[in-house]
């Protein structure tokens, strides 16, 4: 454990469904290098842990080996609980329970039912961070044995995402971050919209093609191509539709093609939970048009910084696209460096965990847990 008691020892335990830097782990991935880096930046201690083959530039990751989780979306509200032999989830629970000791405060970003399950066999607090919906009733039913037990421990993105939970009250809103400098303006752009994250069916890709097919309006495409039949059966409805895909790339050249496109188009079929590619469009100056659910409805400012539609309509994604050159790409910018800064992101984490190492210190009405 850290002797300076003005800084944190912090053990990150990461997602468990893909390697960090590769997009299988989606927007969590972001958070987590985001948080971690400025962290280390600022006197904190922050290890790791992850599947191996993750790599992020500058920070250190301890690699974990074993056969993955497999997403929970897509998995159904029934699905059992689910661990492949030699499960990497597993692996890294062994590992953080051999080396807890070290550390003040355990961070599970890992959306699964073993960590939160084995959260009192431990003598190290952990702080769960919840980065999705509710998805499973076996995870949520295990979620709220944990809660009642450990009030005060669970960090969400967005209140829209906290309310799919039973135990929504318990939960306190972080919100997300980006580091601004990693992001640049752009007052220029081309007639190209984008649309960017995981090419999977929850995400709804099929209405942004079919709102640029109706249009003519070029639609680049980035994000790990998670489910290929999926995006195939896209291909064959749309054959003339233009699009193209470019892949998944880094932050860096992400933000460089993001920045000379129109807009941004989300189309979530799914309560997403935050949605950081909204935050990340906005830092280039690029509006966002998604649909009205979810993380993006508590981020657009409608008319403003973007445009909310009726979700699962395409005419509404048409419409607010016809309008796009009414919004500032200034004001848009603006948002992100007021609401979604770095440093705003690590200052809430930061008085979350005080709060979960030193409760009685804190008046249990700032808390934001029922029961405190
Ligand atoms: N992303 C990326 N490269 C790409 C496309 C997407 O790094 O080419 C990242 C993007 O920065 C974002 C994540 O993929 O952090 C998608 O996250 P989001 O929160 O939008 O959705 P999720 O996948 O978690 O549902």
């Amino acid at each position: 454990m850290n002797q300076n008691p003005q800084s944190l020892s912090l053990l990150f335990l990461s997602t468990p469904v893909g390697a960090l830097g590769t997009g299988e782990g989606g927007g969590v991935e972001l958070t987590i290098k985001n948080l971690a880096q400025d962290l280390r930046h600022t006197q904190h201690q922050v290890t790791i842990l992850a599947p191996s083959g993750s790599h992020f530039e500058e920070i250190p990751i301890e690699p974990i080996a074993g056969n993955r989780q497999i997403p929970v979306q897509g998995e159904g509200r029934n699905a059992g609980i689910y661990l492949p032999p030699n499960s990497v989830l597993g692996n890294m629970c062994d590992y953080a329970r051999q080396v807890q000791a070290d550390y003040d405060l355990i961070v599970n970003f890992a959306y699964d039912w073993l960590p939160f399950y084995l959260t009192p066999f431990f003598n190290t607090p952990i702080a769960h961070f919840i980065s999705m919906g509710s998805m499973s009733d076996a995870l949520d039913q295990i979620m709220a044995q944990t809660i009642e037990r450990f009030p005060g421990t669970f960090g969400v993105y967005t209140k829209t995402q906290a309310e799919t939970f039973p135990f929504a009250d318990a939960c306190r809103c972080l919100s997300s971050g980006l580091d601004l400098g990693l992001y640049e303006f752009s007052a220029a752009h081309e007639q190209s919209l984008v649309w960017l994250g995981r090419i999977a069916p929850e995400k709804g890709l099929e209405d942004a093609v079919a709102a640029v097919q109706q249009l003519g309006i070029p639609l680049k495409i980035f994000g790990w191509l998670q489910d290929q039949e999926y995006w195939q059966q896209i291909l064959s409805q749309y054959p003339n539709a233009p699009i193209e895909y470019g892949g998944f790339l880094s932050t860096t050249d992400l933000q460089q093609e993001i920045r000379r496109c129109r807009a941004l188009l989300m189309t979530p079929r799914w309560v997403e939970a935050f949605g950081n590619v909204a935050i990340e469009a906005l830092a280039c100056g690029v509006p966002v048009i998604s649909y009205q659910r979810g993380g993006p409805a508590e981020i657009i400012r409608d008319g403003e910084t973007g445009f909310l539609v009726q979700p699962d309509s395409v005419e509404g994604l048409v419409k607010a696209i016809n309008r796009i050159d009414e919004i500032d790409r200034w004001a848009c910018r603006q948002q992100v460096e007021t609401e979604y800064s770095l440093s705003a992101l690590r200052d809430r984490f930061l008085a979350w965990f005080d709060q979960i190492l030193y409760p009685s210190s804190v008046p249990p009405f700032q808390r934001g847990v029922r029961g405190g």
